[in-house]
């Protein structure tokens, strides 16, 4: 057996509009890898009030059937693997408390934050999106910081989304901000596998040097969007060595439903 993940929280379906393959496919790919845990955290639906819908995301009525399915899946190949299902979400406070009574009443295993929006992403630009204000980087780093203080979200996904393009010594101060408030929190931070796969902004070498400077813990994230993302091992090797070069504090597994 190579040396891949034990472990992996962050994977999406085909609900989101942008991942393909089917639940089965991931899962029996997860089990070949030598993957023992297994966790669904497709995009979060949100609860639009003027019949907006979106384009990278599952609807509200949507996600009984999504949990439904996994927990199915979950229950025939539980002899092979432990099967999760929850949501990546991004904290935004207008739909926060509708967002949480769906989570509950659906009895979801958790949530991970993967802040890609500042607001609704009908008024709020994705935050990978490239600036030089500093007002952004600032904002990005509040918005987290309160979403992770609700105690709701297991960890943070690449926390390096943010695109800033200004001065060093910004973006060494608010991410220094960021991961100090993590480790207050005990919230482990993402090394994005698929970011490395596809060459986007994150993982960041320059965020994770900040990181393993104020000695965040780590876990990596795989953000399957198909059957291949789970079978990636070049880029599993490229993301630790990320976490080698900067001594980063990696975790093989995390604590669900306690
Ligand atoms: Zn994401
Ligand atoms: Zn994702």
């Amino acid at each position: 057996m190579q040396d891949f993940l034990k472990a992996n929280y962050h994977a999406h379906t085909f609900r989101c509009q942008h991942a393909n393959g089917t639940e089965r496919e991931y899962i029996e790919a997860a089990i070949d890898m030598g993957i023992e845990t297994f966790g669904f955290s497709d995009h979060i639906p949100c609860p639009f009030q003027d019949g907006f819908v979106s384009n990278i995301r599952m609807t509200m009525d949507q996600a009984g059937e999504y949990v439904g399915c996994i927990r199915k899946l979950a229950e025939e190949y539980k002899d092979d693997i432990k099967i999760y299902v929850g949501f990546e979400a991004e904290y935004i406070p207008e739909f926060y408390p509708q967002q949480m009574a769906m989570f509950r009443s659906l009895g979801c295993d958790y949530m991970i934050m993967g802040q890609h929006f500042f607001k609704s992403e009908k008024d709020g630009p994705y935050t990978g999106t490239p600036t030089n204000d500093e007002s952004r980087i600032r904002e990005y780093v509040d918005i987290v910081i309160s979403g992770m203080e609700t105690g709701s979200y297991l960890y943070l996904a690449h926390p390096d989304i943010i695109n800033y393009q200004g001065m060093d010594s910004v973006y060494d101060w608010e991410m220094t901000r960021l991961c100090r408030r993590m480790k207050e929190l005990q919230i482990p931070l993402e090394v994005n596998v698929l970011g490395m796969a596809e060459g986007k902004q994150y993982p960041a070498d320059r965020f994770w040097k900040v990181a393993g400077e104020v000695g965040n813990d780590v876990v990596l994230g795989l953000d399957a969007h198909c059957v291949n993302n789970i079978k990636d091992v070049d880029n599993y090797r490229k993301c630790m060595e990320l976490v080698e070069r900067h001594h980063l504090h990696l975790l093989d597994e995390l604590t669900i439903g306690e």
